[in-house]
């Protein structure tokens, strides 16, 4: 048993509609969950990713409608990490970023740039054995596609004090001075790498990551990883429905906010795979609250949702 590497990762927007142009139109990944927060339910939860929504692709984001834009500072993921195929899809993507008007700086095997709100991502031209998890958007050479998540990147000025915990939830390192932390799944691996925050203090708001989910099979592993992250310090919570996959919630020392998520329910769950992400979708218990909550989202079109004609 070990972690799948990354469930999923969530990050906060202020303006869902142009946080759909960004992640579904120009970066092609699949909106497969359109529901609500189900803490606060007049807001959106989105959700991206693969064709089929698979753990390792899903990147959601919690609408605040209008918050400014938040601040990376120490106890917070600052960069998310993609893989691609190949440095030919890192050129496409920095040409198609361009035209975009967003600014790209490549680094070697890796283009990094951030979203309209500040959120950083790095897409790395890695040779990996993870099955690559590719949305099928039309105007994006299949070849040049995002394929899930590497990594993430967090700012954590004693990264060290994390080190028990981590150990404990079998994330493992080259030595006692590696940054990198590797957790190693049957299929997929991913890294967390620790850095020195700067020293203005980081504020969470649009732009910024909420938590990092990552990927156990079911309940059995839930209650399984629940029980080593208490037994290393951390104050979890009990396992808690979210609909699409059932999750445990902890704080790891750094600050981070880390969150378990089981893999064996998805996003099929209440609607056809064929149709993701096209209708609201509420939980039982926000059900009767619809007629109020569709007035007052903002509306937004699935891309993928064909224009009636
Ligand atoms: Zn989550």
């Amino acid at each position: 048993m070990a972690l799948e590497g990354i469930h999923h990762i969530t990050a906060i927007t202020g303006d869902a509609p142009r946080n759909v142009d960004f992640y579904a139109c120009l970066l092609g990944l699949r909106l497969v969950k359109k529901t609500v927060n189900f803490d606060a339910p007049d807001v959106y939860h989105l959700y991206y990713g693969d064709e089929t929504g698979t753990p390792g692709s899903i990147l959601t984001f919690f609408e605040f409608p209008g918050a400014k834009p938040g601040r990376h500072g120490d106890a917070m993921i600052h960069t998310i990490e993609w893989r691609v195929a190949s440095e030919a899809a890192l050129a496409f993507w920095a040409a198609r970023l361009g035209d975009a008007n967003v600014a790209t700086e490549r680094d070697g095997g890796a283009l990094h740039f951030a979203d309209f709100e500040g959120l950083r991502h790095s897409l790395l031209a890695v040779p990996v054995d993870d099955p690559p998890l590719a949305a099928g958007a039309t105007d994006i050479p299949p070849e040049h596609a995002l394929l899930g998540f590497h990594g993430v990147l967090a700012y954590a000025r004693v990264p060290e004090r994390s080190a028990g915990l981590l150990r404990a939830l079998g994330f493992e390192r080259g030595g006692d001075t590696d940054p990198h932390w590797r957790v190693t799944g049957a299929e997929r691996h991913a890294v967390l790498e620790y850095d020195p925050p700067p020293s203005e203090r980081g504020r969470t708001s649009a732009g910024t990551i909420h938590h990092i989910a990552w990927s156990v099979a079911d309940d059995d592993e839930l209650r399984d990883y629940r029980a080593r992250a208490m037994a290393a310090g951390a104050h979890a919570t009990d396992i808690i429905d979210r609909q699409y996959f059932h999750s445990v919630y902890f704080r790891e020392p750094s600050g981070i906010l880390f969150e378990l998520a089981s893999r064996d329910i998805g996003f099929a769950y209440d609607e056809p795979v064929e149709s993701l992400g096209e209708a609201l979708k509420l939980p039982p218990q926000y059900e009767p609250l619809r007629d109020e909550l569709e007035r007052r989202l903002t509306p937004l079109r699935n891309p993928r949702t064909p224009v009636a004609s």
